[in-house]
């Protein structure tokens, strides 16, 4: 999934006993464009977000079977979704103790669907956010080499590494498609964003440059290689979420 962008409508997983209020909750929330899952259980919560993968839970506090505590405390085990406890009581200790056991917000019934909407918009913006944050840093080799997107500044070691426009958009641009080989002509019009003409081997001189500033070794490069009679690959390894 990663680097892909997602257009289709955000699932939510709705856990609620209570038939009116799944069929009112869901009703508003596809009106809002999002895809609705549904479980009557805590049981059945557990094996519907195995199953569907939502971006983000609805959990109702008092379900027959486990609690909602404790399918909050079985999704956190596995899981960092958001979750939006549904809760009868309005007893503050509750409400706590639900935040405590890793909800990231709740709702007190009787509750307005709009208003549970506009919550569902708000959490699910700022896990975007998040998501884009970590996204625009980029880690290879156990952190060896990072490239920040945002900063736009590239380490080596923890050492910032000088590089000028040029060699950093083609470093990017190999690096975000790590299988991809890219031709010369490639890389001049994705990488550089000019117009190829012809036979050009300016590439060359600056994968040379990147080299000599991001290589351990660069006689045997690891993270540019050579892709003899086509062009070149980034050859670093994305490990753990560093
Ligand atoms: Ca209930």
């Amino acid at each position: 999934m990663e680097g892909m962008i997602i257009n289709q409508a955000p699932k939510i997983l709705v856990v609620e006993d209570e038939v009116k209020i799944v069929e009112v909750v869901k009703s508003y929330l596809e009106n809002s464009g999002y895809t609705v899952c549904t479980a009557y259980s805590g049981r059945e919560a557990l094996d519907k977000f195995a199953a569907e993968d939502p971006a983000l839970v609805v959990l109702d506090l008092m379900l027959p079977d486990l609690t909602g505590e404790e399918v909050c405390q079985a999704l956190r085990q596995r899981s960092r979704v958001p979750i939006i406890m549904l809760t009868a009581k309005v007893e503050e200790e509750d409400i706590l103790r639900g935040l405590k056991i890793g909800a990231d917000d709740y709702v007190t019934k009787p509750f307005s669907p709009r208003q549970l909407v506009a919550r569902i918009q708000a959490i699910l913006r700022r896990a975007e956010d998040r998501t884009a944050l970590l996204a625009s840093l980029l880690s290879f080799n156990g952190g060896e080499l990072t490239i920040d997107t945002m900063t736009y500044e590239v380490k080596r070691d923890g050492q910032l590494v000088n590089l000028t426009p040029n060699e950093y958009k083609l470093l990017v641009t190999l690096a975000k498609h790590p299988n991809k080989t890219f031709t010369r002509e490639e890389l001049i019009e994705i990488g550089l964003g000019e117009e190829f003409s012809g036979y050009d081997r300016t590439i060359d001189s600056h994968i040379k440059n990147i080299r000599h500033k991001i290589e351990p070794n660069p006689k045997n490069p690891k993270y540019i290689l050579t892709v003899y009679g086509i062009g070149y690959r980034f050859g670093g390894e994305k490990r753990g979420d560093q």
